[in-house]
């Protein structure tokens, strides 16, 4: 896969060393003097990046299966977390439970998309919303990362929703940057400082007073932006530079822009928009008119998108959003790893890069966007480790 498209190069080896891709070559050109501790005939199968799912709530504890019904009956998700519902139902499960709980769930979600191919995870906090409970969620994510074969990357999401020890919103903003985030980056526990720009979420101004903190601590920002509404939040990432902004429903053309000239790219969540039932598309014509890449993840969080099935996100990608099989592919591949600022090391298979691979029993890559049947993975590794295929409890 280049930045555009799939490329196929058949008849071909890989050779991996010391974790990394060391060469990739014709068959018939394979160095001489190697002398592999392993040789793997692929027999025609096709090998493919790993995948990367860029944006998971994967850390949670609880149910909120009572808010589907409840918006089938017509409610707005506006009205359920006005109502004590949303974010908050989950905020008081993950604080009561402990890190031992709250592990062995996330686990299994996350042996869920190893079965599909993925070697890379996204994992946020905010089920927390204390420094207590927000380190408490990164630490099981970064030992999910030492346990499991996958790369986990971590964000700070302690701007997700105002917690109830808190009324006002700059107060808890102003305790995030004075209490929480000092923590965080002093236990390196973050690669990334996140919020939620929304009506139930933060304004405009009290994001940019906590992108300005990340900035003086020399963290990267991602911004959950314009899903319900146009706040003009993913201009506002833009202008801090920010890695992506995520859901971009409602993202005007001006803002489009400004991703543009910052290179800012636009996370496409699908599944929420589906979970949801919303009905504003995000402006997918005008982000490949200003060259903003897109990419395509699970959102997977326990209300507006209990999924772990990232090779259905990428299908809905297209059933939705209308990207193109090759646009959803490297939405879960190149353009994922340039969300979270790694496109030097994963995404694509190149030389000097980790041997993130999948091994997958298919005619074509866009068989894995175009079908809704098992994955037919064969075989995965994480930076050259061998992952087993699982059985996955999602499909
Ligand atoms: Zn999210």
């Amino acid at each position: 896969m280049t930045n555009d498209r799939i490329g196929h190069l058949p008849n071909h080896a890989l050779i991996t060393q010391n974790q990394r891709i060391a060469w990739i070559g014709p068959d018939s050109e394979v160095p001489t003097k190697t002398n592999p501790t392993e040789e793997i005939n692929a027999q025609g199968a096709w090998l493919l990046p790993g995948f990367i799912d860029c944006h998971t709530h994967l850390i949670y504890a609880g149910c909120r299966a009572h808010e589907f019904e409840a918006r089938l009956e017509g409610k707005s998700y506006q009205a359920i977390c006005a109502e004590g519902g949303g974010i908050l139902s989950t905020v008081n499960a993950t604080r009561s439970a402990t890190e031992a709980q709250l592990t062995e769930e996330a686990t299994k979600r996350a042996q869920d998309f190893i079965a599909q191919g993925v070697t890379t995870l996204d994992i946020k906090s905010g089920y927390g919303l204390t420094l207590e409970s927000e380190l408490k969620m990164l630490r099981v994510a970064q030992k999910l990362g030492e346990t499991l074969l996958l790369r986990i990357t971590k964000g700070l999401l302690a701007a997700h929703t105002l917690p109830p020890e808190f009324t006002s919103k700059d107060d808890y903003i102003d305790h995030i940057i004075a209490v929480i985030l000092p923590e965080v980056v002093k236990e390196n526990l973050a690669e990334y400082v996140d919020c939620f720009t929304e009506s139930v979420g933060f304004t405009p101004e009290q994001t940019r007073r906590l992108f300005q903190a990340a900035r003086d601590n020399n963290l990267p920002i991602r911004l959950h932006a314009d899903q319900l509404s146009n706040l003009e939040g993913a201009g506002i990432a833009a202008e801090f530079h920010a890695l992506s902004a995520d859901h971009v429903e409602y993202t005007s053309e001006s803002s489009v822009k400004k991703m543009a000239q910052s290179g800012t790219v636009a996370v496409l969540l699908p599944t929420a928009f589906y979970y949801l039932r919303e009905t504003q598309l995000p402006p997918i014509q005008t982000f490949r008119d200003h060259g903003v890449p897109m990419a395509v993840s699970t959102d997977c969080n326990p209300g507006t998108s209990p999924s772990t099935n990232f090779l259905l996100a990428l299908n809905m990608a297209s059933t939705l959003f209308g990207l193109t099989p090759t646009e959803s592919l490297l939405g879960g591949t190149i353009n994922a790893a340039r969300a979270l600022g790694l496109q030097n090391e994963i995404g694509t298979l190149e030389v000097g890069k980790s041997a993130d691979l999948a091994l997958w029993a298919i005619d074509h890559p866009s068989q894995l966007v175009a079908r809704l049947q098992s994955p037919p993975l064969l075989q995965s590794w994480s930076s050259g480790n061998r992952g087993l295929p699982q059985q996955c409890s999602s499909i």
